[in-house]
């Protein structure tokens, strides 16, 4: 979402006559759009701003002003506290108000005082952001479609710094993608904290739910494909389910995080589902489209965490079987209930713990992979491969997989037989060019 927030701000920002540069020691205006996931996100916003004073005072020496804003949910946990550590810090503005940045900087300019602006307004910053999107970089491109969490895991910042859930009208959503997909965007990635809770107005009048809007979406001519990131399980019903059975453009591939295994450990994340309930889950989505790619994240170590706790997730992971996942060790996000746990686990403990998962994960993810060995794959190519007259792009199942092409075949979707396959991609050799998902033409 901070690559959607990023490309955003920067599209806000282009009326006053900004534009993107590549080096920081050229920028007049520098954001840094902060993640609040990121295992000690303050300590690192705060060495970067320390870089950011030197190159500020190198460009001062030249003559030149240099604004620095902190964006993102670090912005929004830190607030005051940013410009108090960091007089350098000219502007701190929180997620859910970087839209108003056009007004700020000109605030700027004739105060001078660094300004704060982490409020959650109860307008909906979308409708002040630009209604024309530029080119998209990639022909797979982020929509955010829903905000915010209102479930309180009990190690999260989200519900904190993104603020309560918001749904965005389902005309403005269309709207957004209609025009991503005019400017060459084939795949959509619809994003939210909680993507599976969307209940936006629809055109009706009524709330549409995802599985709603992904069928409305998937009518939108020249555009093949589309994914949604990132849902609770406690949100998965049969209408979702349904749609990954009977929608060719939604794509087989589900990021479903399960956290744990242990009952005691989810009820104590406040998770609000059970181990047993995500296998569940799975079963029924496999049962609906067999060939469905599952991936999760999964934290080791929460406070309390036994062997045997730890022994239910591994035993999750391997009656499941994952494509791919994020696993991590449990660190404590400040002001989360869990941080204040006094049963902390100690860190050789969760590293041990993490190495063995991770170990399991890395053979299930081999074997997912090796399974397409021979066999072919539609891939939708996005860039540059690692080497030269190469390409990459991403198979339905979200692996990158590279293949020998020219620049003219950048945004198609071509038939690629698998011919390699490596620890976190694919190789292929193109077959045929995809005139769309259902049909295909020999080259
Ligand atoms: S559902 Fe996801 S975003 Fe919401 S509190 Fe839990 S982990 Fe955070």
């Amino acid at each position: 979402m901070n690559v959607y927030d990023s490309e955003r701000i920067a599209e806000t920002l282009a009326p006053l006559g900004f534009s993107l540069c590549e080096d920081a020691a050229e920028a007049d205006l520098v954001v840094l759009n902060t993640c609040h996931i990121r295992e000690k996100a303050a300590e690192k916003v705060y060495s970067d701003l320390g870089r950011l004073r030197q190159l500020k005072a190198r460009r001062a020496d030249r003559g030149k002003r240099t604004v620095i804003a902190v964006a993102g949910c670090v912005a929004q946990a830190e607030g005051r506290e940013i410009i108090e550590r960091s007089p350098v810090v000219d502007l701190v503005i929180g997620p859910q108000s970087y839209h108003r940045l056009p007004e700020l900087l000109p605030r700027l300019e004739r105060g001078g005082r660094a300004i704060l602006d982490t409020e959650f307004p109860e307008d909906d910053k979308f409708r002040h952001l630009p209604g024309s999107r530029p080119r998209p970089r990639s022909p797979s491109a982020f929509l955010t479609i829903q905000e915010g969490c209102d479930k309180f895991c009990t190690f999260c910042v989200v519900p904190y710094t993104r603020g309560a859930e918001y749904s965005r009208p389902v005309a403005d959503i269309e709207a957004e993608a209609r025009n991503l997909v005019d400017l060459g965007a084939k795949e959509l990635t619809l994003l939210g904290q909680n993507v599976n809770t969307y209940h936006g107005e629809g055109p009706d009048g009524g709330h549409w739910s995802l599985a709603r809007l992904l069928r409305h979406l998937a009518e939108i001519g020249g555009l093949e494909r589309l994914r949604y990131t990132t849902s609770h399980p406690r949100d998965v019903d049969d209408e979702l389910i349904a749609v990954h059975a009977q929608v060719a453009e939604v794509m087989p591939y589900l990021h479903l995080p399960f956290q744990a295994g242990s009952d005691p450990v989810l009820a104590a994340m406040n998770r609000q589902h059970t181990g047993d309930d995500y296998i569940r889950i799975a079963e029924r989505i496999r049962a609906a489209r067999p060939d469905i790619a599952l991936s999760t994240d999964i934290i080791v170590g929460f406070p309390g965490e036994t062997d045997e706790d730890f022994a239910a997730t591994l035993d999750l992971v391997g009656r499941v079987g994952f494509a791919q996942a994020y696993s991590f060790k449990y660190s404590p996000r400040p002001g989360t209930p869990a941080a204040a746990l006094d049963n902390q686990v100690p860190d050789h403990v969760k590293s041990e713990r993490l190495q063995t998962l991770q170990a399991l994960l890395d053979r299930q993810k081999a074997a997912f992979n090796a399974g397409f060995l021979g066999r072919k794959l539609q891939v939708l190519f996005e860039g540059e491969g690692r080497k030269p007259g190469q390409l990459v792009g991403r198979s339905p199942y979200l692996q990158p997989v590279h293949a020998g092409g020219g620049p003219e075949l950048l945004g198609q979707i071509a038939d690629v037989e698998i011919t390699g396959v490596g620890p976190n991609s694919l190789e292929g050799a193109i077959k045929k060019l995809a005139q769309s998902a259902q049909t295909v033409v020999t080259l």
